[in-house]
């Protein structure tokens, strides 16, 4: 079998300077105390693992903690967050993708401006829950087609969109929403990690005969890849986190494999899973 990795795949930047300055941390930890962190820092949960060993503890809220510090993960927390730890002088260590902070001052500039805002993201999605909270958890937020009928007419209208969907979606919507509003301003704030990780995993699925996309089963930009290379491969498009989710007897019937690895998907996992689909 001949195993094809995509050209960008894995750690993307804001990830790779989270992990950094996490493991500055670790060292420099010499009292061996606790670090903490509010959320898991990455969607990966080997990784999660890996750094809960070397004393690092996620807690979900600043509640937890009466002192000391606590590191803020690159989807990065609304505003509230920064005024409870300064209130509570607590020494934060702040992670938050660069990406992830344009747009939050994007919305907390508009929402000023008296603009409505939208995300187009996952309600859910910590980053977009963090977002929303720089534009006091008033934006709207439209994660398929059918939310549109949530939207009223509005004045102005600010459009931004959480940093890893795909680009087909965010143009699809937005070009909607445009019928909204008088006046419309469009941000396509998806960053550049995500747009080169889709792109290289699209044109590696038109060429393999199977496509192994690996990383956290919630990590919103490794799904994302996993429906990008389904559209091309509908029945031979597999997500895995570790090398022993792969469905090694299904894969034996094919020639050609590609891999990509979601942002948050280690070096060492990615690895380990191309060496295995060598050894078929
Ligand atoms: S996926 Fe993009 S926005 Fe998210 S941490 Fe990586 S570089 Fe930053």
């Amino acid at each position: 079998m001949e195993v094809i990795l995509a050209d960008n795949s894995g750690f993307c930047f804001g990830v790779e300077k989270a992990m950094n300055t996490t493991f500055k941390e670790i060292n420099s930890n010499q009292d061996k105390k606790n670090i903490l962190s509010l959320g898991p820092l990455i969607h990966n949960k080997q990784v999660v693992e890996e750094l809960e060993d070397k004393g690092v503890k996620v807690i979900d809220n600043l509640e937890e903690i009466p002192n000391g510090s606590v590191i803020i993960r690159s989807h990065g927390v609304p505003e509230k967050i920064y005024e409870v730890a300064k209130s509570k002088k607590l020494n934060v260590i702040d992670t938050t993708c660069p990406f992830v902070r344009r747009i939050q001052k994007i919305v907390k500039d508009y929402h000023t401006k008296g603009y409505e805002i939208v995300i187009i993201g996952n309600p859910k999605h910590p980053e977009v829950i963090g977002i929303n909270g720089w534009c006091d958890n008033k934006a709207t937020v439209i994660k398929e087609e059918e939310d549109i009928n949530k939207m009223h007419r509005v004045d102005k209208l600010c459009i931004v969109v959480q940093t890893t969907m795909s680009v087909s979606h965010f143009i699809k919507i937005s070009q909607e929403l445009e019928n909204y509003a008088d006046e419309v301003i469009k941000f396509n704030t998806i960053c550049l990690a995500t747009k080169e990780r889709q792109k290289s995993a699209r044109s590696l699925a038109e060429k393999v005969d199977a496509m192994i996309v690996i990383g956290g089963y919630h990590s919103s930009n490794t799904q994302k890849l996993v429906s990008i290379c389904k559209e091309i491969k509908p029945n031979s498009t597999y997500h895995v986190e570790t090398k022993e989710n792969l469905p090694i007897e299904l894969l034996k019937c094919y020639n050609i494999v590609g891999v990509t690895a979601g942002a948050s998907t280690p070096k060492w996992i990615i690895n380990e899973i191309v060496k295995k689909l060598n050894s078929i």
